[in-house]
């Protein structure tokens, strides 16, 4: 690893390594700045006398943990995964919700009613999911602090959701036939990882599959949908997956639990792309929006 290198008046000098780091404090040209991210300080340097080069931050969000790395041409300096408090917030924020809502069933005065004082800017986001894009805020504005950053790349999930105006991620009743079609196909895809969830072959033509077969009163929405072969397809036919799966108990969790887990994650992540890149953008660096090599399944 590469460690933060400082002038004399804190602006970002190229980072070096850890030996003329150790070097530089060693013979007290240089203190120690920082912990974390280790960044010493130089006391003989300008940076106006000094060559920096450019480099890049690589930003990849994903719900529970973003991944953050500097690279300057293709040399990894500084990587760290930054671990959210999303989940954790949503859940101290039910319990107040739980909490104040007992208010009803207490013998209070009066109050006036003042629900409709309330109200939210267009591009309002719950907190569990602004913690996301501030924390990863903070970390960029430390960073280029630190480290002569000049561009960003911001990873961006392949499929938009936000088209998929009544899948369940929505939380709003999903409707039939919105989703059919194209976006489905392709959510399903990214959710099951493009293979057949009973064989897991890659290489063939996948149908979409209910999980809680059709005939049984199954529904059509995405929390039913997963992707299988035509042989599984036909095999399974129109068996419950409990029965299809009674010898492979362990596919059958493993199958049962991603029906449910990454919605949140692809939510959150999608939900806050849009608004972590218009803070990305108030910092004034070049940003670069990638797509494709996202993966968060
Ligand atoms: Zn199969």
């Amino acid at each position: 690893m590469f460690v933060f290198v400082l002038d004399t008046n804190r602006k970002p000098l190229d980072s070096c390594g850890c030996a003329r780091a150790r070097k530089l404090l060693k013979s007290g040209r240089a203190s120690v700045f920082r912990r974390y991210p280790f960044t010493i300080i130089v006391h003989d340097l300008e940076v106006k006398n000094c060559v920096t080069h450019e480099h890049r931050l690589k930003i990849d969000p994903g719900a529970k943990t973003t991944g953050l790395a500097i690279l300057q041409d293709n040399l990894v300096i500084w990587g760290a995964e930054l671990t959210h408090r999303g989940f954790k917030i949503k859940k101290l924020l039910s319990n107040r919700g739980a909490i104040r809502r007992n208010r009803r069933n207490r013998k209070t005065r009066y109050r006036k009613p003042r629900f409709r004082n309330r109200k939210r800017s267009e591009s309002w986001l719950p907190p569990s999911l602004m913690s996301r894009v501030f924390n990863t805020e903070t970390w960029v504005q430390r960073l280029i602090k630190y480290c002569p950053i000049t561009a960003i790349s911001q990873e961006l999930v392949r499929f938009d959701t936000q088209l998929m105006q009544n899948s369940e991620i929505s939380g709003v009743e999903y409707q039939q036939g919105e989703l059919a079609g194209y976006e489905l196909r392709e959510y399903l895809l990214e959710k099951w990882n493009r293979k057949c969830v009973y064989c897991r072959a890659t290489d063939t033509a996948l149908e979409v599959e209910h999980i809680h077969p059709k005939s049984k009163g199954g529904s059509n929405r995405v929390s039913n949908l997963t992707l299988a072969c035509n042989s599984c397809n036909q095999a399974k036919g129109n068996q419950d997956i409990k029965d299809f799966l009674s010898g492979q108990p362990d596919l059958l969790k493993r199958i049962l639990n991603q029906v449910k887990k990454p919605l949140a994650d692809t939510a959150a992540v999608n939900a806050t792309q849009w608004k972590l890149k218009e803070v990305l953008e108030a910092t004034g660096l070049s940003i670069e929006v990638g797509s494709g090599g996202y993966q968060q399944y």
